[in-house]
């Protein structure tokens, strides 16, 4: 048997020098050549697993995302893979079946069924917010992980029952919050836990574009039931959890907001077109935030300011192009790419895999869906009431 360790891309230092696909390439490839050989390949975590070993997902809500980009997503996964559709449409369902390699559909009417099917491990909610809740408490009763959007529900009550669930059927809950898994977001993350920017002094997060009320995707959001709220559910959500994400060990105190819809305007009847937030946090600085349903063009920024510098994202949390503005007093200020932003979809899915197949915590779980959607509650509450400070 021949010994690869001393050829280009056998070490660590050698796969660092080619950057990370050109590594994974060369990894295959050693790959190959080992299983022509008879050297057992499983346990290296190096290597994608084989088909038959990754966990196994239904899809739930074949619409504008899980089109675009979760199904994409798993393209790149290395622990997961699709078995099973679950849509309204069966002839939409089969045809992504086809393209995907999926063959196994359900639609809402026998969902429960997934029960009896053992080629489903976790099942991920890509539903219109008002049907999160009623939908992954029954993949949770019928044995299944969920992974489930953002935000996690209309309500927190809704939050709480579905985190009930995932208890009563030991199952693993998670909220998919990608951002958590994106490099960009990551990399700033550490950099202001490594003190990089000093004492944290000040965050803000804006978020926001020009919903369209005669596109359907966009016509939901805009309906209570199935919206749950309005902009800061949907857009405003990406800033509150992103800025908090930063900020991991403070803790929110006391929250603040006013609602910011244009005055007449027919699209806002049932949900909020805006609204500007500040969060007292417990170690004493402040967290803006504002979303909306009205801007043009889509915004998404992240800004950080600290006692000794600051970090810009501009986009912030997108899905293929987040940048990175670090300034420091004294130093001209630099601008990065810390990483491909794509990356966060596979990294979502095989993150959730890994906690369901060992029973670890996930990043994202229940409990910080329910955090969120209580600090929006608590934002409206303050709204309502002409700006109060609701405390927490
Ligand atoms: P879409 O309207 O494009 O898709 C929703 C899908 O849900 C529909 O295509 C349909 O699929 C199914 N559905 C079942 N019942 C209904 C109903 N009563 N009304 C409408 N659709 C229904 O929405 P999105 O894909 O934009 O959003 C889906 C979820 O993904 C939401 O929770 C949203 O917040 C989240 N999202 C997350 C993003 C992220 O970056 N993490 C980005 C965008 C959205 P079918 O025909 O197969 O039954």
């Amino acid at each position: 048997m021949s010994d690869n360790s001393n050829r280009p891309g056998s070490t660590r230092r050698d796969a660092l020098k080619l950057g990370a696909g050109a590594a994974a390439a060369l990894a295959s490839a050693r790959a190959v050549a080992q299983e022509a050989q008879g050297q057992p390949l499983l346990g290296d975590p190096a290597l994608p697993e084989p088909s038959g070993q990754r966990t196994r997902w239904a899809i739930v809500g074949l619409g504008t995302f899980a089109v675009g980009q979760v199904m994409p997503g798993f393209g790149p996964a290395r622990k997961s893979r699709m078995t099973a559709f679950v849509s309204g449409n069966a002839e939409k369902a089969r045809k992504l079946g086809a393209r995907y390699g999926v063959d196994r559909f359900y639609g809402y009417d026998n969902y429960d069924s997934i029960a009896d099917d053992d080629a489903i491990d976790c099942v991920y909610i890509v539903l219109p917010v008002g049907l999160h809740a009623e939908y992954t408490i029954r993949a949770l009763e019928a044995g299944k992980h969920v992974l489930c959007e953002k935000p996690m529900a209309s309500t927190s009550a809704e939050c709480e029952a579905m985190i009930a669930a995932a208890k009563a059927n030991d199952r693993r809950l998670g909220v998919a919050y990608r951002v958590h898994f994106e490099p960009n977001n990551v990399h700033v993350r550490d950099r202001i836990a490594a003190g990089d920017i000093g004492a944290m002094r000040f965050v803000s997060g804006d978020h926001g574009f020009n919903a369209n009320p005669d596109w359907p995707p966009h016509k939901w959001r805009l309906e209570k039931a199935l919206g749950g709220g309005g902009s800061m559910y949907d857009i405003g959500i990406y800033g509150l959890n992103t800025s908090l994400m930063m900020l991991d060990g403070d803790r929110p105190v006391s929250v603040t907001a006013t609602y910011s819809t244009p005055e007449g305007d027919p699209r806002f009847t049932e949900v909020e077109g805006g609204i500007d937030y500040r969060i007292r946090m417990a170690s004493g600085f402040n967290v803006a935030g504002s979303s909306s349903y009205c801007w043009s063009p889509y915004l998404s920024r992240q800004r950080y300011f600290g006692s000794e510098g600051s970090i810009e994202m501009n986009p912030a949390t997108t899905y293929y192009d987040n940048r990175i503005r670090f300034e420091k007093a004294g130093d001209a200020p630099r601008e990065y790419v810390a990483g491909n932003a794509i990356d966060q979809f596979a990294a979502q899915l095989d993150g959730f895999s890994q906690a369901a197949r060992t029973g670890e915590a996930h990043r994202t779980p229940g409990e910080m869906g329910l955090r969120d959607i209580r600090l929006i509650e608590a934002m409206y509450r303050s709204a309502d009431a002409g700006g109060a400070v609701v405390e927490l």
